[in-house]
């Protein structure tokens, strides 16, 4: 098995000090990766700059524009979230590019599977907006690139946040299905579970909108009675995963109550549909434990499992979605 990562101290240009999206989350992680026992297995990779036309087959002139003005004269918001530093067009293009090569590497069977290790987040952009801590939709433009070989890809998002950049930029697509959980109501306010898509990509997008407190076992019987039979039907050519460690239970921003071990449980069940899998990183905020949640993925995908002492207490109680995902969505699937 071969492991590819990408990471580069340039992600750390982009910093704001007392944001929670900030440079110390990928430092803790790679000093966890650089500690964990399957460290001399993975292979690193230099991320290389996305190129500018790329990112227009994907994003508005105007907000790149924007971006790249702004980047230019110093630091600056966006938003009241969303921060951009000085030379951030270059680093978001790192980031966008990075995970673009893994892609391509796992696709073309030069890596087994991936896990891009990059900053800023990507799953909120928009096609015309960068939002939520996200400059460049990174997901989108990789899923993108590869849909042009004329390859069919699922992206699987478990950030406890909703991905509405993603979901929307490919909301009239069948070629490329966005599933995901994510706490509702909670940011960004999107994800319901009749948002499934327009056009002949209805069907092609699969919400889960979780309540406070679900967890491990909700999560499982989601991925078993809904999301799994649904992608086994799609067969994806690979899976591109926004790794969002914020649906951890102890995350300052989230609302659910996965434990670390789950998120490589979660990477386990996707492999049985497609082991070709990419990770991206999105979100996770809680310093001490995304480091242990990014490990027991990789443990995964290395085939060398790590288990942490982590429990939570939830609440089981999913049926209700997963009587609502049924209804909406078994014209198009048999679920
Ligand atoms: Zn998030």
């Amino acid at each position: 098995m071969t492991t590819q990562i990408v990471y580069s101290d340039d992600f750390s240009k982009h910093n704001s000090i007392g944001h929670p999206e900030n440079a110390e989350r990928l430092i803790v992680m790679m000093n966890e990766v650089k500690k964990s026992s399957f460290y001399n297995e993975l292979k690193f990779v230099e991320p290389e700059l996305l190129p500018e036309e790329t990112l227009f087959s994907v994003h508005s002139n105007e907000m790149i524009q924007q971006i790249k003005d702004i980047s230019s004269q110093g630091n600056s918001w966006i938003d009241m979230d969303t921060y951009v530093c000085e030379s951030d067009y270059e680093t978001a293009r790192l980031a966008a590019g990075g995970l673009l090569q893994l892609c391509k590497n796992v696709l073309h069977e030069k890596s087994d599977n991936a896990f891009a290790l990059v900053r800023p987040p990507g799953h909120h952009a928009t096609r015309d907006r960068s939002m939520g801590f996200c400059l460049f939709n990174n997901v989108a433009i990789s899923a993108n690139e590869i849909s042009k070989e004329g390859k069919k890809i699922l992206i699987f998002d478990h950030d406890v946040h909703h991905g509405n950049g993603t979901q929307y930029i490919f909301y009239d697509r069948k070629d490329v299905m966005y599933q995901s959980i994510h706490l509702f109501p909670h940011y960004p306010g999107t994800g319901d579970i009749s948002e499934i898509g327009t056009g002949v990509g209805q069907g092609y997008t699969v919400n889960a909108p979780l309540i406070h407190g679900n967890g491990n076992n909700a999560v499982s019987k989601l991925l078993d009675e809904i999301f799994l039979p649904i992608a086994k039907q799609f067969s994806p050519d690979i899976i591109l995963i926004s790794s969002g460690f914020d649906s951890h239970h102890s995350d300052i921003l989230g609302g659910l109550k996965l434990t670390s071990d789950f998120f490589g449980e979660m990477i386990a069940k996707l492999q049985e549909i497609q082991p070709k899998i990419v990770c991206t990183l999105e979100g996770g905020y809680n310093l001490n434990w995304i480091g242990k949640c990014l490990i027991s993925q990789l443990g995964q995908m290395v085939s060398q499992p790590v288990t942490f002492d982590d429990s939570a207490i939830e609440d089981t109680d999913v049926e209700p979605v997963i009587d609502k995902i049924r209804n909406e969505l078994n014209k198009y699937w048999k679920i």
